[in-house]
């Protein structure tokens, strides 16, 4: 592999995408497989932020049925499919369970109809996936059966168990590249270690990036006929480059810290809704076997700093401990339990300052309706899940906005060849890759 950012540079493209998370290099796949010529370029590793840290879960979307919100469940339950469906190398079926009993929320009868409706609502969900990946329907375990999971579980009200299937992502960092390579394939170019560090802007034109290689500091042009920024939390630091934003730029997100813990593994061969009840809070952690550890998570705080490169402070560990031991007794973890803290940041809503609302749907800003800039497009994501569908949507946009005849999206369907590293890591994916 040759790196060669003036080569990049020479070149003119369709899109620009800015950012080599999962949803930068979903839109690059989409696009690229759409017939677009696309660039991305990456400051640091490819999936190296955000995408890493997640609890690596295909969602459901059981939750949204608290809320009675079916076509938010649909989308998830769609794409937890077709995550299944294109990448079975890479995802599996993973159960879930909560025990019932205590809260009103929690109560028996209102899980058995919970169930009952996810299955009716995800009547498809298996459509086009490896038998053996199949999803089973939920149902309700006995107070016996719930502890033999959960032995030495504290709250004497339990009453039994809500069973359901969602999937997991066995390695979100494989699945990205997976990804990226699919987009390679289709003629996209990618380079990591290279921060857009300005716009190319005509008026209220944006026309393209410049691409500081920070390895050596020098800096080039990248002329494109639109720009999408897929930066994650570091969006809105980006479009400050951007001159001539409206007073009142978009998107605004605040943003929630997200903490998991990987640990010596708490329970086996399930993943587990653990009610807690913590500082006076009540709320459900959820851990999940991943590879021979738990995966326990996820702790949100508000975000008030600048620039978000978040560290994860020992008094925050020790409280994140002691909320999992308290939930769940024979856990028992300490300190030397923890094999890696992921950290990570997520767009919430505005409000109180101690509560967290997270932003529930990806967004996509077409800065020409937001801000009069044309040729500039941003990408919020919320989700690992939903990744690939919203870099539909954002594929969709560019396409009417460059006027190219609609193609039809094939990425729910495209079978993602599973990149299985040859070599040791380090040697196949060195510090600097220009593809
Ligand atoms: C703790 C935690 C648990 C989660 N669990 C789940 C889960 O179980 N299931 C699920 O579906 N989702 C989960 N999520 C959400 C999911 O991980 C995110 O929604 C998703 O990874 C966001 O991807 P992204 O591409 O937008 O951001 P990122 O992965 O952060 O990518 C943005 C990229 O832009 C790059 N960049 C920034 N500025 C520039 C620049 N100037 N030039 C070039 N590149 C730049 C960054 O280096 C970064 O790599 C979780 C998130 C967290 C934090």
């Amino acid at each position: 592999m040759k790196r060669d950012l003036a080569d990049i540079a020479a070149q003119t493209y369709d899109l620009l995408v800015i950012g080599g998370g999962i949803y930068g290099v979903c839109v690059a796949w989409d696009a690229a497989q759409r017939g677009l010529r696309v660039a991305m370029v990456e400051r640091g590793e490819f999936g190296a932020a955000t995408s890493a840290n997640s609890l690596k879960t295909l969602h459901g979307g059981l939750r949204y049925l608290q809320e009675a919100n079916l076509p938010r469940m649909r989308l998830m339950i769609r794409e937890r499919r077709a995550w299944l469906r294109i990448a079975p190398d890479l995802t599996r079926p993973l159960p879930f369970l909560l025990p019932t009993g205590g809260k009103l929320s929690r109560h028996r009868l209102l899980l058995t109809a919970a169930l009952l409706i996810n299955d009716l609502v995800s009547w498809d969900r298996n459509r086009g996936v490896r038998p053996e990946w199949h999803l089973p329907h939920g149902r309700i375990l006995s107070r016996a059966d719930c502890f033999a999971h959960l032995p030495g579980l504290p709250d004497s009200r339990v009453s039994g168990g809500a069973l359901w299937y969602d999937a997991q992502i066995l390695d979100t960092e494989k699945l990205l590249r997976a990804i990226l390579q699919a987009a390679i394939t289709h003629g996209a170019r990618a380079v990591n270690q290279t921060a857009v560090t300005g716009f190319i802007q005509q008026g209220r034109r944006v026309q393209g990036a410049i691409i500081t290689d920070r390895l050596n500091g020098q800096s080039h042009e990248v002329q494109a006929s639109l720009v999408v920024n897929c930066a994650g939390a570091w969006s809105d630091g980006l479009l400050a480059l951007v001159d001539g934003r409206s007073a009142t730029p978009t998107p605004t997100f605040h943003l929630s810290t997200a903490i998991n813990l990987v640990t010596r593994q708490i329970v086996p061969n399930v993943a587990v809704g653990l009610p807690s009840r913590w500082q006076g809070r009540a709320r459900i952690l959820f851990t999940a076997p991943w590879q021979d550890c738990s995966l326990i998570g996820t702790w949100h705080a508000p975000y008030t700093g600048t620039t978000p490169a978040y560290q994860v402070d020992e008094a925050t560990l020790d409280a994140c401990l002691a909320e999992v031991n308290a939930a769940y007794p024979p856990a028992q973890l300490t300190r030397a339990d923890v094999r890696q803290v992921h950290a990570g940041y997520l767009p919430m809503q505005p409000g109180p300052a101690d509560a967290v609302r997270l932003v529930r749907e990806s967004v996509i800003y077409d800065h020409a309706r937001t801000d009069q800039l044309d040729g500039l497009i941003s990408v919020i994501g919320v989700k690992y899940t939903t990744a690939r569908h919203t870099a539909e949507r954002a594929v969709d946009l560019a396409l009417r906005k460059l006027g190219r005849t609609a193609v039809p999206c094939q990425t729910a369907h495209t079978p993602i060849a599973h990149v299985s590293p040859a070599r040791p890591i380090d040697e196949e994916y060195p510090d600097a890759i220009t593809y």
